[in-house]
């Protein structure tokens, strides 16, 4: 196995078809170029959480794209993208030469293989030109979020929801939560606050989804949330209630920005 086999299954792959440019398998391209091609297993979710994430912060992508779950991405969450990458992946290793493969429910560089930093030189060449070719244009992408501490207007509700909103980190908030977690509330008006604004604030865990008036309410540090998930309520207001508490799913990942019982 050499630099060829690697080149090969990249220009083998159809990023166009008889419906247009297909931007579902850009995003597999992208994935592997940000993981320099070399994968270890690594679960389906994951690589769905990169296309979540690549389409969700370029909405103009989607806009394109043939499913309509891409169309509509704002709807949408990391794991309905589930049969879109499988459908894209298995499409990926048919047309391959035996360099990434499906294992079950992950993906990996085929371990037998090694890449030299020359080969590996060749394959990022050959990505932006065959993403110039088949698109039209050179389309990076990177998921990480740099915010800067001092630019935050966190003394002013509305200039801080407006602020977050123009962010990466809002589209990253609705990746395990598209509803207020205080009232179940959907819709349009859902904001996006850190947790904790004095921990790290480019991390996509440390954000919370509300409606605008429990968003308000939790700013205003009315209530808060315990690492139980349990609300622990501060001042009284008539939108509070005891029962209110983070789902599961909802903590997974959230707890060390919560609040000590
Ligand atoms: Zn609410």
């Amino acid at each position: 196995m050499n630099i060829s086999d690697l080149c090969a299954e990249i220009m083998k792959q159809n990023y166009t078809s008889i419906l247009g440019k297909n931007y579902s398998k850009l995003a597999i391209l992208l994935f592997l170029k940000q993981n320099n091609f070399q994968l270890k297993k690594t679960s389906l979710m994951r690589v769905c959480q990169f296309t979540y994430r690549f389409f969700r912060d370029n909405i103009q992508y989607g806009k394109e794209s043939n499913y309509v779950i891409l169309k509509n991405i704002e709807q949408y969450m990391p794991e309905d993208l589930t049969l879109i990458v499988k459908t894209e992946l298995n499409e990926w290793v048919v047309n391959g030469q035996n360099v990434i493969l499906l294992e079950e429910d992950s993906v990996l560089t085929n371990p037998s293989i090694t890449l030299s930093d020359s080969d590996l030189i060749m394959a990022h060449s050959l990505t932006s030109t065959i993403i110039k070719q088949n698109f039209g244009e050179e389309v990076t992408y990177k998921e990480d979020i740099d915010i800067n501490r001092e630019s935050i207007p966190f003394s002013n509700y509305d200039d801080y929801v407006q602020f977050i909103a123009n962010t990466r980190l809002y589209n990253r908030g609705f990746e395990t939560l598209n509803y207020c977690c205080c009232c179940d509330k959907t819709g349009k008006d859902l904001v996006c606050l850190h947790i904790n604004p004095l921990l790290d604030i480019n991390d996509p865990n440390n954000t919370l989804i509300f409606c605008y008036e429990h968003g308000e309410l939790y700013f205003r540090k009315y209530f808060n949330f315990l690492k139980s998930g349990k609300i622990k309520i501060q001042q009284n207001n008539n939108n509070l209630d005891n029962r209110m508490h983070l789902s599961r799913k909802v903590l997974l990942n959230k707890r060390k920005f919560l609040e000590e019982e």
